[in-house]
């Protein structure tokens, strides 16, 4: 049986948790905004509309994290931690991907959507220089210096990437830490993927990348592993 008929069911399956999946008020999960953060990896130009590795899908997905922001800002959540890439201009990231979003360019400045919010000076920027935002990175070191923060909210991009690697590293510092009461919470309409087609990634030959599968598949992952994932978070 190739993978393709032996996997048609595990998809199904996938197709309808993505559609089913329940969505949830953003009060209800923020028990006490001093408590709260949210986390937006990546929505920066360079993953958006300026780039090699910018995709309109990610595009997407920026008004969505800007109303969450605004929400959670007017139910008193003051902490908004955005991990991005600001590359070394050497990057060894680029054996892999494209030269993209280094340190002082254009493509690695937050997006003007979220600089436009007026609480945006507030804002802790983590660099990074890989898809982890905890190797290498002030990630850990902040967290450590807010114990009191319990509940993650993590949006950005990719899903398959930097985002599945972050709110995989909450929750896994936690349950190895057994630091009890810790959520980190996946609002999907506030996650995506980039999508490169077969066809054209043999053309330019680059990897292909199913957006809609691997989407599917590693916000799966994450909830298998304890992270909520919901549809969206309302206000
Ligand atoms: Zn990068």
């Amino acid at each position: 049986m190739s993978l393709r008929e032996n996997a048609s069911g595990y998809i199904d399956y996938l197709e309808n948790w993505l559609a089913q999946m329940p969505q949830a008020e953003l009060s209800h999960i923020i028990v006490d905004p001093n408590h709260t953060a949210v986390l937006c990896v990546d929505i920066i130009n360079g993953f958006c509309t300026t780039g090699p590795l910018s995709s309109p899908r990610v595009q997407q997905i920026v008004a969505p994290i800007v109303t969450l922001f605004k929400t959670a800002y007017r139910l008193g959540v003051r902490h908004f931690v955005l991990p991005q890439d600001t590359h070394a201009p050497q990057a060894i990231e680029f054996e892999h991907y494209p030269a993209h979003c280094v340190r002082g360019s254009v493509e690695s400045q937050t997006v003007p959507e979220l600089l436009a919010l007026p609480f945006s000076d507030q804002f802790t920027i983590i660099e990074k220089n890989s898809i982890s935002s905890s190797e290498n990175t002030a990630l850990d070191a902040w967290l450590d210096t807010h114990p009191e923060i319990t509940t993650f909210i993590v949006t950005g991009d990719c899903s398959d990437l930097c985002t599945h690697q972050l709110a995989l590293h909450l929750r896994l510092r936690a349950n190895a830490r057994q630091t009890p009461g810790v959520r980190v919470i996946v609002p999907a309409n506030c996650v995506q993927t980039y999508d490169t087609p077969v066809d054209i990634a043999m053309k330019l030959g680059i990897p292909p990348h199913h957006g809609d599968l691997l989407h599917a598949v590693f916000l799966y992952n994450m909830a298998t592993n304890g992270v909520e994932v919901v549809k969206e978070l309302t206000s």
